[in-house]
């Protein structure tokens, strides 16, 4: 994956990776023990591409001072150091992001919303193959920030 001009594997400590996952409650994970680092294909896919190079740039830095620093100054200080402008989780200003309802069809297609739906709702993509396939919603909490 290339994050505008660098490339990840540019910025991963020696010895790590990166992967992809299907996490939907966080961004960006730092496997400390697998030395991984990896994003969540669902979320990122809402994210533009200098917020997904953000939310690798805080996962690497966790990778780059270990996992006792936590979110404290050597964190902070290497973070910066990369280039990450965000804050100890990250901050991603985009509503689509925090979209509390996730509905799903019968296909697997996802729609976000952020107020709760009507209970009846129809994929709009199936309806245009003329098919009917019935959301079903699932409320997803407030917050999908990053943590951790
Ligand atoms: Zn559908
Ligand atoms: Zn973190």
């Amino acid at each position: 994956m290339s994050t505008g001009t660098r490339m990840v594997g540019d910025l991963l400590p020696r010895g790590w990776s990166f992967g992809l996952d299907h996490a939907r409650t966080r961004l960006g994970c730092c496997h400390y023990h697998q030395k991984k680092i990896t994003c969540s294909t669902y979320l990122i896919a809402y994210l533009a591409d200098d917020e997904v190079e953000q939310v690798i740039l805080h996962e690497i830095a966790h990778g780059l001072v270990g996992a006792e620093a936590g979110h404290g100054k050597v964190w902070q200080r290497q973070a910066a150091a990369l280039g990450y402008t965000g804050g100890r989780t990250i901050d991603v200003p985009e509503a689509r992001l925090s979209a509390r309802w996730l509905g799903v069809c019968p296909m697997g297609h996802e729609i976000l919303r952020h107020r709760r739906p009507a209970r009846k709702a129809y994929c709009g993509a199936c309806a245009r193959r003329g098919v009917r396939g019935r959301v079903t919603w699932q409320d997803r909490g407030g917050d999908l920030l990053a943590r951790g």
